[in-house]
Formats: C-alpha cells, structure tokens, sequence
C-alpha cells in the first residue's frame, strides 16, 4: 500500500478539487487508510471504534471477509454487462429481496444510491396513480438530487432555490418538541391526523404518494410512536395516495427489526432502499407490489444499477445479516446502548432526550432552558474522536449525537462508549 499523503495534503486536496458542499466533520480531522469490522483506523495507526458504520452503511462491519471474497470472487469473473444482457445475480438479488421485504413487495428496479432509488419511485408511484404531487415530512431526508432535495424537509440541505413544485409538507412525529403540541398518548397522533388536513389544503388533490422515513435519520432520529404509520397509511388509502417508505437509513437491521417498518406492522406500497444493502458498495433499489410494479413496462435500465458485483455484495450482506443473527443482535445491542444512555439523561441534564430504534439511536443536545446545544455536540464529537469513538451528529439544528454502529458491534465496545462519553458528558456540563 502507498503511503498515506497525511492530513494536510488530503485537505489541500480536497480544497482545491472537491465542490466544497462535500463537508467533513471534526476541526482537527485524520485520514482513515483502513477498516477491519467495527474498527477504522487512521494514517498514524491510531484505532477507532466506529460507531456511526458511514451514515448506517457498514451493517456488517468493513471489509467483512464474507463480504470481501464474494466482491473479489465476482470482480474477477464477471465484472459488468448492463440488464440489456442476462445474468442470474440481479434476479438473484431481486429474489432474495422479496422473500425479507413486507407485505406483497416483491419487484425490484436497481440502481445505486438512495436519492435515485427515491427518484424511482416517485416516477413509479405516477406512473401507477397518474398523479403528481407529492407529501413529505418535515424534517425528512430523501436525497441530494433535484427532487430529493425538493422532498426533504430540513433547510440546511435544501440548497436549491427553484424546488420541484407539488410538494406539500406535513408535521413530523418529533414528541420532544411537538410540532401540534400536544403530548402523546393524549394527542390522539394528532401530527398523523394533520396528513389528512395537509390533502385537504395543500394540494389539488392529485397526488401520487406520501413519503416517510420510518425513523427520519438525518432529521435527528425521530422515532414515531406506536399505530403512527398505521393512521398515516388509513388516511392515505381513503384518498387514493400510495405509501412510499423511505428505508434507506433503516433498513437491513439497523432497528431490531429487518426493516423499521415492521415496528409499526404498516404494509407500503413501494419500498426504497440503498446504504447498508451492498455493505460499502453502491447498490439501491426501489421496490413495489406487482400491481404498482407491472404498470412500469416502458425501456428503463440504470446502467450501473445492479450490476455483477454490486449484486453479489448486497447478496453476500444479506446472507451475513442472516447466518449472523445480525437483527437480533442490533435489537439487544441497542436496547445496551439505549438503557446506557438513559442512565446518562438522568445524570447529565445537556442530555434532553434519547430516543431511536435497535442500533439507531439519538441523543439531543440541549442547554438548560432546552434550546439546542450543537456546540456543546462538536466538542462531544471532537472528544470522543480524540478518545477513539466515532459518532454522528444529525437534526435540523445539528445538536443530536447519533449512534449507529456497525451491528457487529460487541457488549464490551458499547461499555467502552458509554465510560468514554459519560467522562466527556461531565467536562461538557461543567
Ligand atoms: N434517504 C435517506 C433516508 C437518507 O438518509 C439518504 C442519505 O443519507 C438518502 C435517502 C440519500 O441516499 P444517497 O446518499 O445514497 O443518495
């Protein structure tokens, strides 16, 4: 391996080439050479726990060799051919989809991220309702491209100033400070009722679909409360909108469940995933009920989406997530991290709510008087990174740790989490 260019050379670099929306987190960041399981480390040989897995990616850990040797075995046989020609690892992939997905989803059209997997289908779910517009949620995240942009509900990433049009927003279920506010369970899901009011005077009645992420990660680990999406989901079939759950962040074990959906025992209609699907290599898809699926029959093909490889690592992920109990494991790992983090709540008042699902959890940030406290999150992250813990920050005011490890995390590396951040929680509040 060549010798790594060092931290200044790879900031100049970045500097003088990279469009500088591509942000980076810490002020005194180090460059990562390599990764084993759920460790990274950098140029100087310094280990870190990864505790954030590339934005809920690395499900399986980095370059699990399970993984590795399916990549390898398919890069050196079979690299790339398009869907214009037949291969048996996309229907392969595709069939495996469909027996972990809920419901009656069960087609598949690949791609190779998230944003275009989101793209997708919202193309589909028009093509099926012969309708256009479009209800999202505040404070969701669906993608960097024109219409995700347009469909996410946090100003820090909407940097378009012309968004595609026929979108209407509706509250989100953030119970730490309720956009009805209201408490729940007395609010009777008031924000879920609220989707009804946002049909009724927001659009012109065409629309095509809702989307929702089940837990909105980037919105700062908003965690619906129970019979949330089932109520969403009876108002929208009354009016003849389809249920796009964004399971891009979620999906794959990240919550306990395979997909966070099931929390809430809603079936939707069409399913986007893409992240933790290939484990680090770029797959996503879009997937749908026959009915919806099948009214897509005119020539689409995403050239890269798919392909050989990129198949075989989400294939080899999803037998790894199997054999390995990973579901289980994110379930009882988290419910460790969570019981941790409550007990810190208690001790240390900058911690105003835990919240999240399995291995995807949040922790909000806040001053006394419960504003947002994001500076105090960058010296939490700067402190933890210097100790060898990586976390994320999420929110629309930046001032949620998050914490979503790779699911082959152990019980000792969250004990060694939880001592690290108490020590930093009390140089923080002091
Ligand atoms: N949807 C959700 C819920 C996400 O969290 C993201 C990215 O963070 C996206 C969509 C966009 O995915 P990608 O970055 O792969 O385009």
């Amino acid at each position: 391996m060549n010798k790594p260019i060092g931290v200044q050379e790879v900031l100049r670099k970045k500097r003088d080439y990279l469009i500088p929306c591509v942000y980076h987190f810490y002020e005194n960041p180090m460059q990562l050479v390599r990764g084993q399981m759920q460790y990274l480390f950098d140029e100087q040989g310094k280990q870190y726990l990864d505790c954030f897995a590339g934005v809920s990616v690395m499900n399986c850990g980095h370059c699990n060799p399970a993984i590795t040797d399916a990549i390898v075995k398919q890069v050196t046989t079979l690299q790339h051919t398009c869907t214009i020609y037949l291969t048996e690892t996309i229907v392969n992939l595709a069939e495996k989809l469909a027996q972990i997905v809920p419901g009656r989803l069960q087609k598949s059209f690949f791609c190779a991220s998230g944003s275009e997997a989101n793209e997708g289908a919202a193309l589909l779910a028009s093509i099926y309702t012969g309708k256009h517009e479009f209800i999202s949620l505040r404070q969701g995240l669906h993608g960097r491209t024109k219409l995700g942009m347009s469909l996410t509900g946090l100003s820090l990433w909407r940097t378009d100033t012309a968004p595609v049009g026929g979108i209407s927003f509706a509250p989100n279920a953030y119970c730490y400070r309720c956009p009805m506010n209201k408490c729940y369970p007395e609010c009777d899901l008031a924000c879920a009722n609220e989707v009804e009011a946002v049909v009724k005077t927001a659009t012109s009645g065409q629309v095509a679909a809702m989307f929702a992420e089940p837990i909105q990660g980037n919105g700062g680990m908003i965690t619906p409360p129970p019979g949330y999406f089932k109520r969403i989901k009876e108002i929208l079939q009354q009016y003849g909108i389809l249920l796009i759950v964004d399971e891009v962040q979620t999906g794959f074990g990240r919550t306990g469940k395979m997909f966070a959906i099931e929390h809430y025992a809603t079936e939707p209609d069409i399913m986007t995933v893409a992240k933790a699907l290939g484990n680090g290599t770029p797959v996503g898809a879009f997937i749908a009920t026959p009915a919806i699926a099948d009214t897509y029959t005119r020539p689409g093909a995403s050239t890269l989406g798919g392909n050989p490889v990129t198949s075989a690592a989400a294939l080899a992920t999803l037998d790894y997530i199997t054999t390995n109990k990973l579901v289980t494991r994110a379930e009882t790992l988290g419910n460790q991290l969570k019981a941790g983090l409550l007990e810190l709540q208690e001790k240390y008042p900058v911690i105003g709510d835990v919240r999240g699902l399995g291995l995807m959890l949040g922790a909000e940030i806040v001053h006394a008087d419960k504003s947002p406290a994001p500076q105090k999150v960058d010296y939490i992250l700067e402190k933890l990174k210097d100790n060898g813990f990586l976390i994320g920050k999420n929110g629309p005011n930046r001032n949620v740790l998050a914490f979503q490890p790779p699911l082959v995390i152990t019980r000792e590396n969250i004990d060694d989490l939880l001592t690290n951040l108490e020590s930093t929680l009390k140089t923080v509040s002091n």
